[in-house]
């Protein structure tokens, strides 16, 4: 499996480094180089059968070859055939050598795409072979179509693993024989053989579901280890039961809690409560009460004698979370600091020596808190919030401040329960639905640009009536500086005629975070009414006062995405409104914007932009880590997933079983996954 694979025969060099291109160095590689798609070349036809426009298959004899130059630069061959029911014409452009690979009276196996004009049949470029080869490779048969590059083809592809599968890859089998019993999958050696080149529509699905099976019982298991592995490493912190200090905190809240905050907040106690570290992942839509939770449960280790950490993406959010939580707990005498890195040097070192001779209770902060120099008294519980913002490695350098202390990661992406279980494996859910009660819902409408003049007076009343509002840019992918450049432009045209009379400001990604930071404070404090903006805003400040947010080239952006951003608006007691302006005439688009007017509803939001554009496409999730899946989808194989994590839960403790997984999970997650596993 880990021959490269210049040693198969008919690639040299060259087709080597094309090879690469395609991530293939190996024969297994190769061999993991799974079809896009199948062709049921199967089902053979007479001439006379084909139809027009479709994909047909048949078998014909050569009557004669014949090559024509209308012209400089085109080459046409054309290969006339024949069976007993009537002729047809093969043609190829620009492929001036199929002159000679073809003479008359050869029997051939065709397959095309076949045009029907009067009572002339031709067949576009089709796929040929001699009929005399006992097993046909490109026809007359289920064929694969794979992932491919312009100088590498499906020919060339399909023969050379063919050729590693006749040479008989050694293909150890890698599931346990009792998962595959209980599971009725398919052998390893014979899913590849026939996710290749399966013999039947049956075979092919049996193939399929035993290799999304491997990967997804993989992914999971490790993930699985990952948490039985922080789980066995010691013993954790055993909070005791709520006392008075609890009691207080919840009692003087401004409101009850809603059923779902109550419901998370049992499950973070309970896992608190216990002597296994707490890895739980809190997810609810922007606004729905997360960060009360959070407090109630830093309170609850700060009530046991522990400190709380609490890790946010930016300097605003720590201040907001910083003003927020004291405000709520200062009250009850809890001690609460503030650790970012614009602190000059005396106070941040003042902060320190308060944190580690325990006359601190909680710290809010950003990475500023996982410095070398940062330590901790008795760190009781972490709390990482907007966690795909920090890596993995970030929450356990947290994490490492303490001895086993608990964690809570929290997150306003709503991840539909499939991605949970695939990206958070290691972790369990918690999830807030409900929004508190009171809230104005946002109104959202979806206009072309032909409506932007009057959006735009629109924006220029609600700011003249004392609110304000975000002008969001259309999102260039992939780059900060082309975003930040047509931000710029939209930011100098709008506040030199529509918005002559109005403060605007402008962030993008390209600027400093000292002066992003400072343009959001001044929105913040109003100073600035319409603020034109890139996506940087998603994790922003809250202003209540902006009522206003208007999505410029909203096609361009996922539904979550969209959500993400319309969440901005409609905190405080005023209407706001969301407008989506976009011109595309694409019906599908057209269907998945209007959906954004139907729900305010963050998880229907994300199943929908997983249905619609696919796992790749879902909104940040490079930041969620989502592992590189070969085969398994993980929106069409949820009933294979779940078996999958099911065996997995009990593979994690049967040793015959790890020892089975460890070098394939070491390949897989990489050298982190081992240290993790070894040590
Ligand atoms: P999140 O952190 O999930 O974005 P917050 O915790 O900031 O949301 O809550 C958003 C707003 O809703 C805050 O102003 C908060 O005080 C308020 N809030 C939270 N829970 C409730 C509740 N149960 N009833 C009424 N208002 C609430
Ligand atoms: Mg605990």
């Amino acid at each position: 499996m880990n021959t490269p694979v210049q040693y198969l025969k008919g690639v040299g060099p060259q087709k080597a480094a094309l090879l690469a291109k395609l991530n293939i160095t190996t024969v297994g590689q190769l061999l993991e180089h799974y079809p896009r798609r199948y062709e049921d070349r199967s089902q053979l036809k007479q001439i006379i059968e084909v139809a027009d426009g479709q994909v047909e298959t048949f078998c014909a004899v050569v009557i004669s070859v014949e090559e024509v130059k209308p012209r400089r630069g085109l080459v046409i061959t054309k290969v006339r055939v024949s069976d007993q029911s009537g002729d047809a014409e093969l043609v190829w452009f620009n492929q001036p050598y199929f002159k000679k690979m073809y003479k008359a009276g050869m029997k051939l196996i065709i397959s095309g795409k076949v045009e029907r004009r009067f009572r002339q049949i031709q067949v576009m470029t089709p796929e040929v072979e001699p009929i005399s080869q006992t097993d046909t490779l490109h026809t007359g048969r289920i064929v694969p179509v794979y992932p491919s590059s312009e100088n590498i083809n499906q020919q060339f592809l399909r023969s050379l693993i063919k050729q590693a599968l006749d040479g008989k890859a050694q293909l150890i089998e890698n599931l346990p024989t009792d998962v595959i019993d209980r599971h009725q999958l398919l052998d390893r050696m014979s899913a590849i053989e026939n996710i290749h080149f399966p013999d039947n529509m049956t075979i092919l699905s049996a193939a399929r579901k035993r290799l999304v099976f491997e990967e997804l019982y993989y992914l999971q298991s490790g993930l699985l280890f990952l948490k039985k592995k922080h789980q066995h490493n010691g013993i954790g912190i055993k909070h005791g039961p709520d006392g008075n200090l609890l009691f207080q905190a919840e009692k003087n809240l401004p409101f009850s809690l809603t059923a779902d905050q109550k419901q998370t907040l049992r499950e973070i106690k309970n896992d608190m409560e216990d002597t296994i570290p707490m890895q739980r992942l809190l997810q609810g839509d922007v606004g729905s009460g997360k960060t009360v939770v959070a407090a109630l449960a830093l309170v609850k280790t700060v009530e046991n004698g522990y400190q709380g950490a609490m890790m946010v993406p930016t300097e605003i959010l720590a201040e907001q979370h910083f003003h927020t939580l004291s405000r709520m707990l200062a009250p009850l005498g809890i001690r609460i600091v503030l650790l970012t890195g614009s602190l000059t040097k005396r106070i941040r070192k003042e902060v320190l020596e308060r944190l580690n001779t325990g006359l601190v209770d909680i710290i809010i902060g950003t990475h500023a808190l996982i410095q070398e120099d940062v330590a901790f008294q008795h760190l009781g519980l972490v709390i990482t919030d907007e966690q795909h913002r920090f890596g993995v490695n970030q929450r356990a350098l947290l994490q490492a401040k303490g001895n086993m202390p608990d964690v809570l990661v929290m997150t306003a992406t709503p991840i539909p329960r499939t991605m949970a279980l695939t990206v958070y494996g290691d972790l369990d859910v918690s999830s807030i639905r409900q929004m508190p009660p009171g809230r104005k819902p946002i109104k959202t409408y979806v206009a072309s640009t032909d409506m932007q003049e009057r959006i735009y007076n629109f924006v220029l009343r609600e700011v003249q009536a004392g609110r304000q509002a975000y002008i969001v840019c259309p999102l260039v992918e992939e780059s900060v500086k082309l975003e930040a450049q047509s931000a710029t432009q939209l930011y100098e045209q709008l506040r030199q005629t529509i918005f002559r009379t109005v403060a605007c400001g402008l962030v993008h990604g390209k600027l400093k975070p000292q002066e992003k930071d400072q343009v959001m404070q001044a929105f913040h404090q109003s100073d600035i009414k319409v603020l034109i903006a890139t996506t940087v805003i998603e994790v922003g400040v809250n202003v209540p006062n902006a009522t206003v947010m208007v999505i410029e080239g909203a096609d361009r952006f996922g539904l979550a995405q969209l959500h993400q951003l319309r969440g901005r608006i409609g905190r405080g007691q005023h209407q706001s409104y969301c407008i989506l302006l976009s011109d595309s005439k694409n019906p599908d688009t057209k269907e998945r914007l209007e959906i954004m007017t139907q729900t305010s509803d963050g998880f229907v939001l994300a199943e929908k932009d997983l249905l619609l554009r696919g796992p790749g496409q879902f909104f940040g999730i490079r930041q969620h880590g989502l592992p590189d899946l070969k085969i398994a989808d993980i929106v069409r194989d949820i009933e294979i997933l779940l078996e999958a994590r099911k065996a997995a839960l009990q593979s994690v403790s049967i040793p015959e079983h790890i020892t089975l997984l460890r070098p394939g999970l070491t390949a897989k997650f990489g050298e982190q996954f081992r240290l993790m596993f070894c040590n």
